[in-house]
């Protein structure tokens, strides 16, 4: 049998195994140490923010930020409808009640449009956005944080997906009060789980270190005026990150070139459509995300599946979970169209362009 070909299989630089060497020397193996400020250096050297903590996965910096910025019980909380359940679920952890607003057609993220006319008629004021940047895209986000300021709500980004990811030349995940990136085992960069919390805010960034280590008072006896979590990252994935971070512009790249390779073989399919990029912008096209016109992407998926590649329907929104079913919803149908026509093909940073052109005639051949 031929090697799986991943959506996005880790890919590791080299160094990883050396640094993490170097933690079983120090012996700091338990959390802390060395490695995670070394890690947490990085991320704000690569990105230009001013404060980070490594946690132990995107959904616990999400979910940190959310009690940090005090949203509780019975308090409405924006989000991308056209995401990944982990963007939502913190949401829920707080007793918080998800709204969720559709996509633009020109950046498949968040309309600013829908944002806009909701925070002009809402009789409820949300306290906060989760905006998602999806398949590593930037979403509309200058209007988007602009539409926040104006309307007083705490802007998160979940940036998961989108490490490398500009707009006008600065980081997604930096334009809000929080930015979020995951290193989970198929993200752009992986630790093999893992996450990082950023923000402007030192406070927040202190605050934040305090719920994700149990809410420990500066007392030696463990005293305890609030309740907190087991968050922390470890020192031992650190040391991975750090490897990771090392080649992040090298994975941007690759990444990109491995959507160009896809542009290129299926530039004379018509019903083919693939995920924009903003003019201001440079998405690091984690995954390569495309839509069908015509053909049932099923018969896609099927027949990929049989040489051993791997391909998935893009997000099914949130608004047509089960879960939210009685959820509020913004929506125009645009997130349900993509979901309807759209794939995400395998865009592993260890492919080469005759992978990509295999999966690209295997596709021309079972068009409808
Ligand atoms: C992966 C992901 C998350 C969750 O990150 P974890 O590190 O897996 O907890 C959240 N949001 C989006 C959009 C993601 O892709």
């Amino acid at each position: 049998m031929k090697k799986r070909l991943f959506l996005s299989a880790p890919h590791m630089s080299g160094n990883e195994l050396k640094y993490i060497e170097k933690v079983f020397e120090s012996n700091y193996i338990a959390p802390l140490g060395e490695y995670v400020n070394r890690f947490e250096e990085s991320i704000k050297g690569y990105t230009g923010v001013s404060n980070a903590l490594a946690v132990s996965s995107g959904t616990a910096a999400l979910h940190l930020a959310l009690r940090v910025l005090g949203i509780e019980k019975g308090d409405d909380v924006l989000a991308s409808t056209f995401t990944f359940i982990g963007s939502v679920n913190a949401i829920l952890y707080q007793g918080a009640n998800p709204v969720f607003i559709d996509s633009d057609e020109a950046s498949w993220n968040l309309s600013p449009k829908l944002l806009e006319a909701y925070m002009q008629r809402c009789e409820k004021k949300p306290k906060a956005l989760i905006l998602t940047h999806l398949y590593g895209m930037s979403a509309d986000i200058e209007k988007i944080a602009q539409l926040c300021r104006q309307h007083n709500i705490y802007l998160i980004e979940d940036a998961a997906e989108s490490l490398g990811a500009t707009f006008n030349g600065r980081h997604t995940g930096t334009f809000g009060d929080f930015g979020v990136y995951s290193f989970n085992g198929n993200k752009i960069l992986t630790t093999s789980g893992g996450g990082m919390l950023v923000t402007p805010n030192k406070a927040w960034r202190d605050k934040a270190l305090f719920y994700a280590t149990q809410a420990k008072e500066p007392f030696l006896h463990y005293e305890h005026t609030e309740y907190g979590y087991n968050y922390r990252m470890s020192n031992v994935l650190a040391a991975i990150g750090v490897a990771q971070m090392e080649v992040i512009e090298e994975r941007v790249a690759k990444k990109r070139q491995i959507f160009e390779w896809y542009k290129k073989h299926l530039n004379n399919v018509g019903e083919i459509r693939f995920m924009p990029e903003l003019p201001q912008s440079r998405g690091n096209r984690w995954l390569t995300a495309l839509t069908f016109e015509r053909t049932n992407y099923m018969t896609i998926v099927d027949t990929l599946e049989t040489i051993n590649v791997e391909s998935r329907p893009l997000w099914k929104p949130m608004h047509l979970q089960p879960l939210f079913k009685d959820a509020k919803a913004i929506v125009d149908g645009t997130s349900e169209q993509l979901f309807a026509k759209g794939l995400c093909v395998a865009s592993s940073t260890t492919m080469t362009e005759e992978d990509v052109r295999m999966i690209c005639d295997t596709i021309k051949e079972n068009l409808e």
